[in-house]
């Protein structure tokens, strides 16, 4: 291939456009990589509606890790103690296909488990969905999403009456004022953040507000920084609603027409007077009024929030107490307005149409919901009642289930438990005693590949043809442009040669990944995630689409690829008599939502804190996250020697006062103990990090690291609602070694 081809870049939920281009030169000449592989050129896709060129480090440098270390052939071995054996595939799927039918009959269904990932093309993960939850009757498909956004996707679900983030990226070049809460935008969605960054020093009157226990490099430049104590997000959200209610800042004629169940929280919000909140937050009195005064006099307020908000045990509380502060001032349906939810991996979205977490179905349905059941059987031809009503195992109770000797059977694929999980400890041990993983990857080793019987080798990015769903509901076209190594497949046709294995023929006739797309994309029809007017040959001609995109007359009469037509389509029935498109109080007394009488519902929570909160024997908070650099576990960024050398290696930040009080100095190694496990880390002193709290990094599992691995300490107490785990507090001791 001699052309550039277009895609996106495949770390984070920033969905940036890419460029990639053939290596350069030839034989000697050729840039290669430390492995004397030859590197392609990649540089951001000025074409692209999100990102319009600008790429950060990760992106720049993808294509430098993907020939290194990786999965070639199909492996097994019969114990975790022999060595692998390269085999056949014909011989791995028939291993596979036993298993399945084994464990269904003496484990019974629930005793299948898969653990997918949000670097999984949109394909791949509707596959999957199809093979487990279609034809085997089993919704034990769970993803890394559910470490990510499930959260997120809860609170809009209960709030809205349905998932789907209603902002999009230009919202953060119209806005008044940005409020960032538990988001390290910076570091963690570089590109979204240069974005607002450059509109902010543009903008006097615009005003940043970053809400977060440390000063990270996205607090360093905000107008007001709120370092609160870890766990007190709904104090401080109910107390900037106590102020705009004490100053009557609030858009009543919305909150009339749009939404219901404000006098419960109006009574919940009574008891946060600033006082209460301040001493609670540790912050002070005039920033908590600063902060509400900023949302009380701007006309338009857009929120960002990530993983401090959606890692926690009362993650949806959070996400639905921020969703009451836009909806008690009308910060909803405007441009420049709304709240916003990041996504971390590159598609969990494409996951959340595609049905990819253990309680939903594809094309935003849920496995509760008896008729969403019965249009998904329909649509592929099951029996009535062939998907079950119960919700599957979630990440963390597939590893319950290898413990209790429930779970005959655990496939990982594209994701990497061994580090990312919480309570590390637990979950090794779990993971020691399943009786058979499959692990599919592209690489090896990974620290998840020593607990596997047998070893998929899969394609990844730029081998194998798909499409990706971005934050900001945009979709983009991601062909195939080099050739797997070795034996390497798509993840999707991996899933369906098994499927067809079972017996499953016609369910799994597809001759690529266009048509397994066109099928995905008809199950949307009519939904508010609606792709019908998607394929691979439009995005391949006319570049990336935001969806809602249908594909009947509406999509040119709504302008539904504009934002004014996402926020009609999206939350509201829309009246073709009234006049929408002016941006006012005319427009939203006209929203509709997608809950049963068209009103957002307000929620009334009190905060509860940390589920683990210090005390005198764990008298620290633990806090970790990302760096710039790295993604994740380091599976392809701790390959890229400008990566390594920009974080050469984990560290632990303590405020000077508390290192003064152990005698601890720069550098020193020190030992951090949760009631779970301990890990080491030289410790690095910065005023950065607020007292009586330190930070880690999550990126440093057991192939990077002597004993650095963050979730070692952190523990699985997860959101009642959500399910999702609290990763990002918990109580540590620190110990000089
Ligand atoms: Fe890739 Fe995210 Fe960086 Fe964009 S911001 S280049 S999507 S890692």
């Amino acid at each position: 291939m001699s052309e550039s081809i277009k895609t996106v870049c495949p770390y984070c939920g920033v969905g940036c456009g890419l460029t990639v281009s053939p290596p350069a030169g030839t034989g000697r000449s050729t840039h290669r990589d430390g492995e004397g592989n030859p590197i392609w050129k990649t540089i951001g896709d000025k074409s692209h509606p999100s990102s319009q060129g600008m790429v950060c480090v990760k992106g720049a440098t993808i294509t430098e890790s993907i020939d290194k270390s990786r999965l070639k052939y199909p492996m097994i071995r019969d114990s975790l103690s022999e060595p692998f054996r390269r085999v056949s595939w014909d011989e791995a799927f028939n291993k596979i296909v036993d298993r399945i039918q084994f464990v269904r009959q003496n484990y019974g269904a629930d005793g299948i488990c898969m653990y997918g990932s949000g670097q999984f093309q949109t394909e791949d993960y509707y596959i999957a969905q199809k093979l487990l939850k279609g034809c085997l009757g089993i919704n034990n498909f769970d993803a890394n999403s559910r470490l990510c956004m499930s959260s997120a996707v809860a609170g809009y679900m209960q709030s809205f009456g349905s998932d789907g983030p209603p902002c999009c990226y230009e919202d953060l070049e119209l806005t008044d004022c940005a409020f960032l809460i538990g988001t390290n935008t910076a570091e963690c969605h570089p590109i979204v953040f240069n974005r607002l960054r450059k509109y902010h020093k543009k903008h006097q009157h615009v005003k940043m507000i970053v809400v977060d226990p440390r000063c990270t490099k996205t607090a360093e430049v905000a107008d007001l920084h709120l370092a609160i104590k870890p766990g007190t997000d709904i104090d401080l959200l109910n107390g900037i609603a106590h102020l705009l209610m004490r100053w009557n800042a609030i858009d009543t004629l919305f909150m009339d027409e749009c939404t219901k169940g404000f006098p419960a929280y109006a009574e919940v919000i009574r008891h946060y007077p600033p006082e209460t909140v301040a001493r609670r937050c540790g912050i002070r009195i005039d920033h908590l009024e600063q902060a509400a005064r900023y949302w009380a006099d701007s006309e338009r307020v857009l929120s960002l929030w990530s993983m401090g908000m959606n890692q926690s045990s009362e993650g949806t509380a959070k996400v639905r107490t921020l969703i009451n502060l836009h909806l008690m001032t009308g910060n909803v349906g405007k441009p420049g307005t709304g709240p916003f939810s990041l996504t971390g991996q590159p598609n969990a979205m494409g996951g959340r149409e595609a049905g990819g977490l253990a309680h939903i179905l594809p094309g935003y349905r849920t496995v509760k919901n008896p008729q969403h059941r019965a249009e998904i059987e329909q649509f592929w031809g099951l029996n009535p009642g062939q998907i079950s009503p119960i919700p599957g195992r979630d990440a963390w109770n597939q590893i319950v289930g290898l413990e209790t000797g429930e779970v005959g059977l655990l496939w990982i694929a594209a994701t990497n438990p061994a580090v990312s999980m919480p309570d590390l400890v637990r979950t090794k041990a779990a993971l020691l005693k399943s009786p058979f993983t499959v692990y599919q990857d592209a690489y090896y080793p990974t620290e998840t590949s020593a607990y596997a019987h047998i070893l998929l080798p899969a394609a990844q990015w730029g081998e194998k043809t798909g499409t990706m769903t971005n934050s900001e509901r945009v979709v983009t076209f991601c062909p195939q442009f080099r050739s797997p190594p070795g034996e390497a497949r798509p993840d999707w046709e991996i899933f369906a040669e098994v499927g067809r294995r079972l017996g499953f023929t016609r369910e799994f006739n597809f001759a690529n990944a266009t048509a397994v797309h066109t099928e995905f994309t008809q199950i949307t029809r009519g939904r508010l995630c609606d792709m019908t007017g998607i394929s691979h040959e439009k995005l391949a001609e006319f570049g990336p689409i935001q969806w809602p995109c249908p594909d009947t007359a509406l999509l040119q009469e709504d302008e539904s690829t504009s934002r004014m037509g996402i926020f009609s389509f999206l939350f509201s029935h829309r009246d073709k008599d009234k006049n929408i498109t002016h941006i006012g109080k005319r427009l939203y007394t006209n929203l509709r939502f997608k809950t049963n009488d068209g009103r957002a519902i307000f929620a009334a929570y009190h905060s509860k804190g940390l589920a683990e909160p210090p005390n005198n024997e764990y008298p620290f908070v633990l806090t970790v996250g990302r760096l710039y650099g790295h993604w994740h576990t380091q599976t392809r960024t701790g390959r890229i020697e400008k990566i390594v050398k920009m974080h050469p290696h984990p560290f632990m930040e303590i405020h000077p006062r508390d290192a003064a009080k152990l005698k601890i100095a720069e550098g020193d190694l020190v030992e951090l103990r949760s009631r779970r496990g301990k890990a080491r880390f030289p410790a690095k002193i910065t005023k950065a990090i607020a007292p009586h709290t330190v930070f880690v990094p999550m990126h440093w599992g057991a192939l990077w690291s002597n004993d650095a691995e963050a979730n070692l300490l952190t523990h699985h107490e997860a959101c009642p609602t959500s399910l999702q785990p609290e990763l990002k507090a918990c109580a540590v001791q620190i110990l000089a070694v």
